[in-house]
């Protein structure tokens, strides 16, 4: 079910839940700043989501608020976990949801890094 990006943060979200540590993550890194971990239902050979420590719903509110040191510690964090996971000489896919158009389903700021195996076209028309 697509959330609506424009309500208030709830620390009640399944991603909230796995930075408490109540439910568990297959981590690949974190930092002071962020998590990342695989994706519970992986659509790519490479499927790993990166989520910053604080209480963004999205990038819109992340993008607006976030001090800069979040900023800059999310993609750092988004390039050296594709880096890790080897991705760079293929290629890879970012991409953030935000809001029902997208699908966005989980209200707290993820971005999905898809990778190994050609990715398809960008969009379906
Ligand atoms: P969205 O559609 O909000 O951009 O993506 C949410 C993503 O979170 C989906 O790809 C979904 O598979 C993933 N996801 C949902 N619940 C869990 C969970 O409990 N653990 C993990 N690792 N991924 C989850």
């Amino acid at each position: 079910m697509p959330i609506d990006a424009t309500q208030p943060y709830d620390d009640s979200n399944i991603f909230a839940r796995i930075l408490r540590g109540e439910i568990p993550s297959n981590k690949v890194y974190e930092d002071d700043n962020v998590l990342a971990f695989h994706d519970i239902n992986p659509l790519a050979p490479v499927h790993i989501l990166v989520i910053p420590r604080g209480a963004y719903v999205s990038w819109d509110d992340f993008s607006e608020t976030a001090p800069e040191v979040e900023i800059a510690g999310l993609t750092r964090a988004v390039g050296k976990v594709a880096r890790d996971a080897g991705l760079v000489e293929r290629g890879y896919r970012v991409l953030a949801n935000v809001g029902p158009d997208s699908g966005q389903e989980v209200p707290h700021l993820h971005l999905h890094i898809f990778g190994g195996r050609p990715l398809g076209p960008m969009l379906a028309r």
